[in-house]
């Protein structure tokens, strides 16, 4: 298939995606089947193909080993086709996931999703046409070092299918789903401790509303027998994200200095993946033009080729591209630190374009809070533990910042022919790498700002609090971290538990002293140093902070307690896929055949804020109290 008729097959499937809607209203189905849910390849069709396979039918006559790993260059994907699976079982699929894809409830009854998902059919035919699968091409630092070209080595993508309840149009994927050009010295396959826990985390991170990548389904493949350390069964996570495009998506055609990619890669992403380039942020002020607290929101609607001027410096549309890159990801990493969350591997592999918390390996919510932990067997450096996550996405996103350098430093010279053709001039260089570096710089105390914002915003909504005071940064937020770390106390428990307190109860000392053990584990609190009845009082000063912050800002309780309760408990999540629950899950499905689990697991990581989800009520409780004493701060190999 040509460029062109791929394009025009794009074209096809969004007029039938407008007959669809049209239909959806009138009849409301709640979701379609999925060889109704509209389809397009735009990926595809507007980015470079791998050039030894330009065409599906290339790669398709291709024999396999020939689409084995290799070096690809001028390209951001191949054509590749899933190995087929014999047998496989599909283990679950999350609800809410089907819905937001704008399928029907049921339709994973369907012999045709089962076989999509499990990687044995996609929507292309030999001499019909159709969508064919393809694996992206990309590159990453990782650990700081450079590691050249990675890509998707056992991801492969089938479609992007566009709700036409909601307009969303996503990248469907399958990860295990066999060898590509991208797969290096590995297999291309998936374990089922892995997938398990990819499943299950993307749509715990979705329910508690921070933005990530999604997961449609779990498949365990019987016959696949996978080697890592030991022997392990093989599995398909069905996942679904607006995009895949990583950081590292970029690095690799700037280390190969290719500027023609770059610049088509960051049209396709201002075009196709945010909502043009209208959407991006106007130039906003920052730090000593603002007072500390306040959150400008940029104004957006700019033309596509206007240049703002600012302090000084020209921002054009590249730039301001790159600042909303900054600004989702800023976003995103406070609530990763206002939930406790970490990724474990930050590589600018898996750092979004779009601020998706992506690429789930040694993931783990904090137990006990501790600033240094890190999920990452492997990470010795503590490169990526919790309290350094937010400057190690800034440090990627200067990665981001050298690759979109030129696009960026060029001003209003961006569209100039011999620009664009040839690049910078020698005389020209020296303002344009200072242009670039003065918009990396700014953009650096953007991602600050609006890290810190958001940050306090999810804090002070998990506090309970219904405005920021200058104050509470210091007085609250940290001093409470302070106690947990000191004390050894869950980090999440502690906002579940506080949710319930009433004011009443800590009207005075003796009344905030008999609280506070409501906050410690069963066996007590850790921590040297303290005795009962310290750790008691220091939890107790906290609570009369907090007292009265509660106080100013909802008045006296009475029937705003309950109000006041019942925001917090929308916050506050009681269920968290811990890694001591994952591991039992794990345990169960692999080795003792339990496969119920998974689906009340899910509907648990769905439901997170629930107070009971009556299914099984003594495991619901469970997965909810105190975390094993002896499985606290798991960590994890990156083998998977
Ligand atoms: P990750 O650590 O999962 O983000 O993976 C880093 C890179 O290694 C990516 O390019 C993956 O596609 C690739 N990779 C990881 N595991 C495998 C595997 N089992 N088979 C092929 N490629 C893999
Ligand atoms: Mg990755």
């Amino acid at each position: 298939m040509s460029f062109r008729t791929a394009f025009s097959q794009t074209q096809v499937f969004r007029s039938r995606l407008g007959k669809m809607a049209s239909q959806l209203s009138r009849a409301d189905t709640g979701g379609l089947s999925l060889s109704d849910l509209p389809k397009s390849n735009v990926f595809t069709s507007k980015l470079p193909p791998d050039p030894s396979f330009e065409t599906p039918e290339a790669s398709h006559r291709a024999q396999r080993e020939r689409l084995y790993p290799r070096m690809v260059k001028g390209a951001l994907f191949t054509f590749v086709r899933p190995e087929t699976n014999e047998d496989p079982e599909l283990l679950g699929v999350s609800s809410k996931a089907i819905q937001d894809i704008g399928l029907k409830a049921g339709e994973e009854n369907t012999t045709q999703f089962k076989a999509v998902v499990s990687g044995n059919e996609f929507f292309w035919e030999e001499g019909r046409g159709g969508i064919y699968p393809w694996a992206q091409c990309y590159g990453g630092w990782q650990f700081g070092a450079w590691a050249g070209q990675l890509g998707d080595g056992r991801a492969i993508s089938l479609f992007e299918s566009i709700n036409p309840m909601t307009n969303v149009r996503y990248e469907v994927q399958i990860k295990g789903a066999g060898r590509t050009p991208y797969s290096r010295f590995a297999d291309g396959k998936a374990v089922l401790r892995s997938s398990i826990r990819e499943y299950i985390v993307s749509e715990a991170l979705s329910a508690l509303g921070i933005p990530t990548t999604r997961a449609l389904s779990l498949t365990l493949l019987p016959k696949a027998r996978v080697l890592r350390e030991r022997v392990e069964p093989g599995a398909i996570v069905c996942r679904f994200a607006e995009s895949w495009l990583r950081i590292g998506t970029f690095d690799l055609p700037h280390s190969r200095g290719d500027r023609d990619l770059i610049r088509k890669l960051a049209t396709y992403a201002a075009e196709d993946v945010f909502n043009g380039w209208e959407s991006l942020p106007a130039a906003v002020s920052l730090g000593k033009d603002l007072p500390a607290d306040t959150v400008e929101e940029p104004a957006r609607g700019l033309p596509w080729d206007k240049i703002q001027k600012h302090q000084g410096v020209e921002e054009n549309r590249f730039a301001r591209l790159y600042r909303e890159i900054a600004r989702r990801n800023a976003k995103t990493v406070a609530a990763w630190q206002a939930y406790g969350f970490m990724n474990g591997v930050l590589n600018t592999d898996n750092t979004s374009i779009y601020g998706l918390s992506l690429d789930y390996g040694p993931f783990a919510f904090m137990d006990n809070f501790d600033p240094q932990y890190t999920p990452n067997h492997d990470d010795h450096m503590l490169r990526y533990s919790y309290k350094n996550q937010p400057s190690v996405i800034w440090w990627n996103l200067v990665r981001l910042g050298e690759c979109l350098g030129e696009l960026i430093g060029a001003g209003s010279q961006v569209d100039e022919e011999t620009f664009v053709k040839q690049g910078v001039t020698e005389d020209a260089a020296p303002s344009l790498i200072k242009r670039a570096e003065s918009i990396i710089e700014r953009t650096g105390d953007e991602y600050r700002t609006v890290f810190l914002n958001e940050y306090k915003r999810l804090m002070s909504k998990r506090l309970g609090l219904q405005t920021q005071k200058e104050s509470d940064f210091q007085d609250l937020f940290s001093e409470l971290l302070d106690i947990l770390e000191a004390l050894e106390l869950d980090f999440n428990h502690f906002f579940r538990r506080l949710s319930n307190v009433s004011l009443a109860d800590l009207a005075s000392e003796t009344g905030r002293k008999g609280v506070a053990p409501i906050f410690f584990h069963a066996e007590g609190f850790g921590g040297i140093g303290y005795t009962e009845d310290s750790a008691k009082e220091r939890i107790a000063k906290w609570l009369d902070k907090w007292r009265q912050r509660v106080l100013e800002d909802w008045g006296p309780e009475n029937d705003a307690g309950a109000k006041r309760q019942k925001a917090m408990k929308e916050v506050n999540p009681k269920f968290l896929p811990r890694s001591w629950i994952l591991d039992e899950i794990i345990d169960r499905v692999e080795r003792r055949g339990d496969r119920d689990i998974l689906r009340r697991a899910m509907n648990m990581a769905l439901n997170p804020f629930d107070e009971e989800w009556g299914l099984n009520q003594e495991e619901e409780e469970r997965f909810c109290g105190d975390v094993p004493r002896f499985q606290r701060a798991m960590m994890c190999s990156c083998s998977s």
